[in-house]
C-alpha cells in the first residue's frame, strides 16, 4: 500500500529531527481531509427514516471526526432533510459544532437544500466563495491538493441536479488559468446518466477530461459507497450519514490523507452495513 506509507514517513520524520535527520517535506506532504455526505437533518430531532435519525448519526459522527482532527471537512450535499427550512440549518449548525469549531468546513447545497436559507445561515463560515451567477461554488487550496466545490443544486426538493452554463464557463476558464495542482472536484449530483443524477455530466467531462491535473470527482445523492474510473478520473461515490436508501449500504463517513499521487479512503461506518468499517482503499492519480 504505497500511499500509506506518506503520513508514517512524515511522522517519523518528526520523531527523527532532533537527530538531525531532515527528510524532504515536498515528499511527504499531505492534507487531511474529513469526507461528509447527505446528512439529511431535520429541524425535529426525533425525525427518523427506515429507522435511521439523521440527527443521532449526526451526533455519532461529529465526535468522529472531531477525534480524528483532519485539518479540512466537506459536506457533499443534501445537509437538510427535504427542502432547506432555517430550522433544518439551524439544527445542523449546532450539530456540526465539534467539528467546525476546529476544522473549515466547506458545504456543498443538494437537491434537499435551499441556497438562500442555507447562505442566511453559513456564508460567513465558507472560505474561498467564487463569483458564480446564482451559485455556491467554493475553491480551498491546499499544501497538496486543491478542492473546487461545485453547486448542482437546480430546485430544492426535485431530484435531479444542474450545474448549468454559467458554473461549466467559470470552471472552464478556472481550469485554464490556475495552476497544475492536482484538482479535486466534489458535486452532490452522481456525473452519470441517471434520471435523478448531474443532467449535464457530460458537458463536465468534456470540460475536466483535458486537464490532467483533474484527477477524482466526489459525489453523493445516491446514499452508496463506491469507487469507480472514468477516463482515468476517480469517481468516489461518498456513503450517507442520515440514512441509506438499501441494508447493503454503510450509513457513515471517509476519513482521507491526499498527497499530490493519490489518496487513502478509510470508511467508518455507523450504521447498515458495516463490513467495510475500517477498512482503507488507496487510489493513485492519473499522471
Ligand atoms: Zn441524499
Amino acid at each position: 500500500m504505497p500511499f500509506l506509507s506518506l503520513p508514517l514517513i512524515s511522522r517519523r520524520s518528526v520523531a527523527l529531527a532532533p537527530f538531525g535527520i531532515v527528510m524532504s517535506r515536498a515528499a511527504t506532504t499531505s492534507q487531511h481531509w474529513a469526507l461528509l455526505s447527505d446528512t439529511h437533518i431535520p429541524a425535529n430531532a426525533e425525525d427518523s427514516y427506515r429507522g435511521f435519525k439523521p440527527v443521532e448519526n449526526l451526533k455519532t459522527v461529529a465526535a468522529q471526526v472531531a477525534a480524528a482532527k483532519p485539518e479540512s471537512a466537506f459536506i457533499c450535499g443534501d445537509l437538510a432533510r427535504l427542502e432547506g427550512l432555517p430550522a433544518d440549518y439551524e439544527q445542523l449548525k449546532g450539530l456540526l459544532a465539534p467539528v467546525t469549531d476546529k476544522a473549515p468546513t466547506a458545504m456543498i447545497l443538494g437537491n434537499h437544500d435551499n441556497r438562500k436559507n442555507f447562505l442566511a445561515g453559513f456564508s460567513s463560515s465558507q472560505k474561498g466563495t467564487q463569483s458564480v451567477q446564482g451559485k455556491h461554488v467554493l475553491v480551498v487550496d491546499g499544501p497538496a491538493v486543491r478542492f473546487v466545490f461545485l453547486d448542482s443544486l437546480l430546485q430544492s426538493n426535485v431530484t435531479p441536479g444542474q450545474l448549468g452554463k454559467a458554473q461549466r464557463s467559470w470552471l472552464s476558464e478556472f481550469l485554464k488559468n490556475s495552476n497544475d495542482k492536482p484538482t479535486m472536484i466534489a458535486v452532490h449530483h452522481p456525473p452519470d446518466d441517471g434520471d435523478g443524477s448531474l443532467t449535464d455530466f457530460q458537458f463536465l467531462f468534456q470540460i475536466v477530461k483535458p486537464h490532467k491535473k483533474v484527477k477524482a470527482i466526489f459525489y453523493g445523492h445516491s446514499h452508496v459507497y463506491r469507487y469507480d474510473v472514468m477516463d482515468g478520473i476517480h469517481l468516489v461515490n461518498l456513503p450517507a450519514i442520515g440514512y441509506n436508501f438499501s441494508d447493503d449500504q454503510p450509513v457513515g463517513w471517509v476519513d482521507s490523507v491526499l498527497t499530490a499521487q493519490g489518496g487513502d479512503f478509510t470508511l467508518h461506518a455507523i450504521g447498515g452495513n458495516r463490513e467495510k468499517d475500517g477498512k482503507t482503499v488507496s487510489l493513485k492519480w492519473r499522471g
